[in-house]
């Protein structure tokens, strides 16, 4: 585990609170077949339905740039395994996450179960649509890249609330990006290049 700290410090994880958080949680328990072996390389590895789980540096960077606490309700877009959700959820008061594929979502949520994590709510959902009950959120993380900041989303967050997002489509051409809801509007920050699935509309069965 040492190796895989070091290496996220290297890549600017210094957050100790993250860094605790993504210590203490092994990967494997949300990889499936032959990847749990490989749950502590620094990589992205598939789900199934053609997903992966991100990169620990990567979830590491996001929740960083979170700058969450106990006293945000946060939004997250794209459960996937549930590995980012279980992360942000000890970090957070309260976690809403959607995600498209109700399968993924019936393991995630399987795993949230088993890890005794009780402050997630999750449903099969059109994550471009937001969650407008439980709107605003004073953070949003998003983890499937989208065009541009995802407007719907936007009006969701929280003034001086926090959204962290891939922006960019095509695989080579997305920055991770940190946007601040100000008055005048929204404040961007990049965070470096990233690669994540596309932030795709509509719920699927396949
Ligand atoms: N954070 C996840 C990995 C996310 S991969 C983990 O830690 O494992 C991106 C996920 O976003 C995929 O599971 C994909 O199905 C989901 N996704 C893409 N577009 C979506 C949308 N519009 N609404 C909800 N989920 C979406």
């Amino acid at each position: 585990m040492g190796r895989l700290i070091l290496e996220l410090r290297q890549g600017g994880v210094t957050d100790s609170q993250v860094l605790a958080a993504i210590e203490k949680l092994p990967r494997s328990l949300f990889l499936v077949g032959p990847f749990k072996e490989r749950w502590d390389e620094n990589v992205a590895l598939p789900i199934g339905y053609h997903q992966t789980v991100s990169q620990p540096l990567i979830v590491g960077l996001m929740t960083q740039a979170l700058e969450v606490t106990d006293r945000h309700k946060v939004l997250e877009i794209g459960t996937g395994s549930g590995y980012q959700t279980a992360i942000l959820a000890p970090l957070c008061r309260r976690l809403y996450t959607i995600e498209r594929h109700p399968a993924l979502l019936k393991d995630a949520e399987s795993r949230f179960k088993k890890l005794d994590i009780n402050n997630v709510t999750a449903i099969c959902g059109d994550g471009t649509l937001g969650w407008r009950e439980q709107a605003p959120f004073e953070r949003i993380l998003v983890a499937a890249a989208a065009p541009d900041i995802p407007p719907v989303l936007f009006g969701q967050l929280a003034l001086n609330g926090i959204m962290v997002v891939p922006i960019g489509i095509g695989g080579d051409d997305q920055q991770l990006t940190k946007v601040k809801k100000t008055r005048d509007g929204a404040l961007t920050e990049d965070l470096g290049p990233t690669r994540f699935v596309p932030f795709v509309d509509g719920v699927t069965n396949n």
